[in-house]
């Protein structure tokens, strides 16, 4: 028989008012990909085409009580975990997985924007790598994020996974994709995904150069989780989500902006 749910994915993200990253973007593209999205800010972050200004995260209990609401109600089929704002989310957050074993979760280790703001100082780092890297099923680090968590230098070359890999796991990871989007590559963009197994499959798109980059991390990982909640393993999950990526990409969100482009350096939404 046809099943008639509509399968769910919880983001557990930061808010973003210009709706281009954070739980906005997360909601756009797991709706755009057929699933129900259910969000659980994490932060109210202040932010527009120059950056983020402010920050202010949830108090712990009021983020408890918005995940028991979310929980205690209906079947969640996959996870997207973002920004993550300080220790008491983190550690909160631990227990909810555990208390509702909570499947498919994907968590993108965000840790400075784009526009350079800090989004999780280096002791938050510790307790995200202890408390949540077990936990979860899938790591997305970009280039820079993986330097951040090994103290390495990293640069995106083939001969690099496999040491770098090894090191991850050791950090108590269950998987990761390695995105390749801050490497050497000028013409195409090599993703490499590892799973528990330790095998390596590469994910190859066609790079685009575009100032269309904001939020592209948060729509990868909601949509991996996405496809997982749909039923496709993590590999076909991770293709169709390179596949979406790239088509959004190269279709991006036109605004009118108040002031020339080139005097900001700005970054743009997808969609
Ligand atoms: N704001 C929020 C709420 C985010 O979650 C993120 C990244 O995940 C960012 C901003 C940074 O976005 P970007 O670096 O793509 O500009």
């Amino acid at each position: 028989m046809k099943n008639n749910y509509t399968p769910t994915v919880l983001t557990i993200a930061g808010s973003d008012t210009y709706a281009g990253a954070g739980i906005q973007i997360d909601m756009k593209t797991i709706h755009k990909l057929g699933a129900y999205a259910f969000t659980v800010p994490t932060a109210l972050t202040s932010q527009n085409s120059t950056g983020v200004k402010d920050v202010f995260a949830t108090p712990i209990d009021v983020f408890e009580k918005q995940l028991e609401a979310v929980l205690e109600d209906v079947q969640i089929d996959a996870v997207k975990i973002g920004m993550l704002a300080n220790k008491g989310i983190i550690v909160a957050l631990a227990k909810v997985i555990d208390k509702y074993q909570l499947k498919n979760i994907v968590l993108d280790t965000v840790m400075v924007s784009s526009s350079g703001k800090n989004l999780l100082e280096s002791s938050e780092i510790e307790i995200m790598v202890k408390e949540l890297f077990p936990r979860v099923d899938l790591i997305t680090p970009n280039i820079p994020e993986v330097n951040a968590l090994l103290g390495s230098s990293y640069m995106g070359k083939p001969e690099e996974v496999k040491p770098t890999v090894e090191r991850l796991f050791a950090l108590g990871i269950n998987a990761v994709l390695l995105k390749g989007g801050h490497g050497l590559e000028r013409n195409r963009v090599t993703d490499y995904l590892i799973e528990k197994s330790h095998t390596i499959t590469e994910h190859t798109s066609q790079r685009v150069n575009t100032t269309h980059t904001h939020g592209t991390g948060c729509i990868l990982s909601s949509s991996i989780a996405t496809h997982l909640a749909l039923g496709h393993n993590l590999t076909k999950s991770v293709s169709l989500s390179k596949q979406f990526m790239y088509e959004h990409l190269v279709a991006s969100s036109s605004l009118k902006f108040n002031y020339l482009k080139e005097e900001l350096g700005r970054k743009e939404p997808i969609f």
